[in-house]
């Protein structure tokens, strides 16, 4: 399996040759087709696997499809994360992949950080949120930002959001997207909960492990 044989955007392809990516790691391999094929995944993948490009990339040609944003659009996709660090180095992936498309936006949206700057940037328009749950349903409640456009979204290392008490908030926003979305959970560990919210959430998922 190589990057050239997964119909990748040109534009992607150029990112991912500037990265050296010269080969996709197993769970990229596993996973990409998967997902760019339309299917929801569960991935039990740890970080150092290549699990961030393994989302990123299919996510930003999901996005590529659809419609450009207007002003004040919510986003097409979202990545909820568990911790500020590691949605900090999703992002920095995601804008490395989306360099070359231009009028391409993403938004990081995190606690401990400055709320009026993300709230700006949200109404703006966005085509990707990468978020930390608590902080991702302040601004959805307080309407700087909305699920009615996210048909792609991304629930990494789940296992930790559950451990950290997020489980309400990721309910919350898998109860209240579209009805068409594609689903891709990627967790460490596979515990019960994490079995139970598949199970509720992610329709005939592609399986995959490293
Ligand atoms: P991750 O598991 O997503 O945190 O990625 C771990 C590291 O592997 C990151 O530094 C990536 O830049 C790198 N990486 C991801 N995919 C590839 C690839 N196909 N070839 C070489 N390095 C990669």
């Amino acid at each position: 399996e190589s990057f050239t044989d997964m119909c990748l955007h040109p534009n992607i392809m150029k990112d991912i040759a500037l990265h050296e990516y010269t080969r996709p790691t197993s769970i990229q391999a596993q996973a990409m087709p998967a997902a760019l094929s339309g299917r929801d995944l569960l991935g039990c993948a740890e970080t150092g696997s290549g699990k961030t490009a393994a989302f990123a990339i299919p996510m930003i040609q999901h996005c590529l499809a659809q419609s450009p944003i207007h002003r004040g659009d919510g986003p097409l996709a979202l990545v909820l994360a568990p911790t500020r660090e590691l949605a900090q180095q999703i992002e920095k992936e995601v804008k490395a992949f989306s360099k070359s498309l231009e009028s391409f936006k993403t938004a990081i949206v995190v606690g401990g950080t400055n709320i009026a700057e993300q709230r700006s940037e949200l109404r703006a328009g966005v085509d990707i949120v990468v978020a930390t749950p608590g902080r991702f349903i302040d601004h959805l409640q307080q309407g700087n930002t909305s699920l009615s456009r996210v048909s792609f979204v991304v629930l990494d290392e789940a296992d930790r959001m559950l451990d950290m008490g997020f489980e309400p908030q990721i309910r919350e926003v898998m109860q209240n997207l579209p009805e068409k979305h594609q689903t891709l959970l990627f967790s460490a560990t596979m515990p019960v909960e994490i079995e139970a919210l598949a199970q509720e959430y992610l329709s005939k998922p592609v399986q995959v492990k490293v």
